[in-house]
């Protein structure tokens, strides 16, 4: 899979895949429809580059770990290396936006949080990070101003806006780059807005960010 960005009217840019950094309960509803607290600083997990693949191609889901939750977020691709970065330098770094889904096996996360035992089986299995192109930001006008949109099977479940994110995106890469260089091709996920749940087999989704990505896919069972 090439990670690249599609634009109105950029050159398009490949960039290696890499990893996939998230950070969790990012918008408070969220935090709350899942009875987590709201934490006082970003919640961050990892997913590898094993878990990308095309949103634009059927989604696959596995069936032996219990419910898959989707979780629609806005997506920042990385173009410029970043260790211990300022946010101007993070602001120069980003070299597009995108939406994904960080899937989620919903009951094997709840599982393993009741045991106190980290997340990754739930969160960074295979296929775990479906992913669009993504678009260049001079097609943007404000970051922090996006609505993030997924129906599933023609019904609005997911209804957010970037601008209620608890930590916004310049300072979470600042934030993030603290512990984790970021490397061009990585991609940060934003965080997810209220309104997730279960996948089933011969869904229909659709994803979108403001007026500038609409994507559509359909849920099929993992081999
Ligand atoms: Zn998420």
């Amino acid at each position: 899979m090439t990670i690249y960005t599609h634009t109105l009217d950029a050159v398009p840019q490949t960039l290696p895949v890499g990893k996939v950094v998230c950070v969790g309960r990012n918008y408070a509803a969220h935090a709350k429809e899942l009875n987590n607290p709201v934490p006082t600083e970003p919640v961050l997990f990892i997913k590898p580059a094993t878990a990308l693949v095309d949103l634009e191609q059927p989604v696959s889901i596995p069936l032996q770990f219990g419910v898959c939750h989707f979780e629609a977020e806005m997506a920042v691709l990385i173009g410029e290396r970043l260790t211990s970065c300022n946010e101007q330098q993070a602001a120069t770094a980003i070299a597009g936006v995108g939406v994904a889904l960080d899937l989620t096996l919903r009951e094997l996360q709840s599982a393993l949080k009741e045991k106190g035992l980290p997340w990754e089986k739930a969160k960074a299995f295979d296929g775990a990070c479906p992913i669009s192109a993504f678009v260049s930001l001079q097609n943007i006008e404000d970051l922090q101003d996006q609505q993030i949109q997924l129906h599933q099977n023609g019904e609005l479940q997911q209804d957010g806006n970037s601008a209620d994110m608890l930590t916004p995106i310049l300072p979470l890469l600042v934030y993030i780059s603290q512990f984790f260089t970021l490397s061009p091709g990585d991609i940060v996920l934003t965080g997810t807005p209220a309104g997730v749940g279960p996948l089933a087999v011969g869904d229909s989704l659709k994803i979108s960010l403001g007026d500038i990505i609409d994507v559509q896919t359909k849920i099929v069972e993992r081999d």
